[in-house]
């Protein structure tokens, strides 16, 4: 008789110091790490819960990866990326790659529950569909304030043409036309 043991580390701080700490409801293990007394499970069943596979997308957005691509190649959905946007309030550092966008997409992203505020969290972000590249993101409340902050992240940007859907707080905002 023989024991094959696997040393799992913890994905959130890459610790040893892992110990089970009972089941999940669907009932996998659950595990817990002593260093960052962060919970995880060994396997996950929905790929995006994955801590490590969350460390994927972002550092993969960070680097302009096509969105269609961080789907394809790590299997999770567009609703999975775009949450990871908004946990990360505003720390995630985008820089668009390019000087000069034809057409940009503002869409905006309703439904997740941002970790600090209860409630709803709003995420509004810059998306070029020809690139598939997420050119600058904003979260927080539905407000002026929001694109304001958003429209900061595109300063240095040529964008001849912005496509939204109406509503207020863009038209209050957003150039009217091309900004030159
Ligand atoms: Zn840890």
């Amino acid at each position: 008789m023989f024991e094959v043991q696997i040393k799992i580390n913890c994905p959130h701080c890459q610790s040893s110091k892992v110990v089970k700490n009972g089941k999940k409801k669907n009932g996998s293990q659950n595990l817990l790490c002593r260093n960052c007394q962060k919970q995880f499970q060994p396997i996950y069943r929905y790929r995006g819960a994955d801590p490590t596979t969350k460390r994927l997308i972002r550092r993969l957005l960070e680097r302009n990866n096509g969105v269609r691509d961080i789907e394809k190649l790590l299997e999770v959905s567009r609703k999975c990326v775009l949450s990871n946007l908004c946990r990360q309030g505003n720390a995630l550092k985008i820089q668009p790659t390019q000087k000069h966008y034809r057409s940009v997409q503002i869409d905006e992203v309703w439904s997740f529950v941002g970790k600090r505020k209860k409630g709803k969290y709003w995420l509004l972000y810059a998306y070029c569909p020809q690139t598939d590249e997420v050119l600058a993101y904003s979260c927080g409340g539905r407000s002026a304030k929001t694109v304001r902050q958003l429209l900061k992240k595109l300063k240095g940007v040529e964008i001849e043409q912005y496509c939204t859907d109406h509503w207020k707080a863009f038209a209050q905002v957003i150039p009217r036309q091309s900004t030159r």
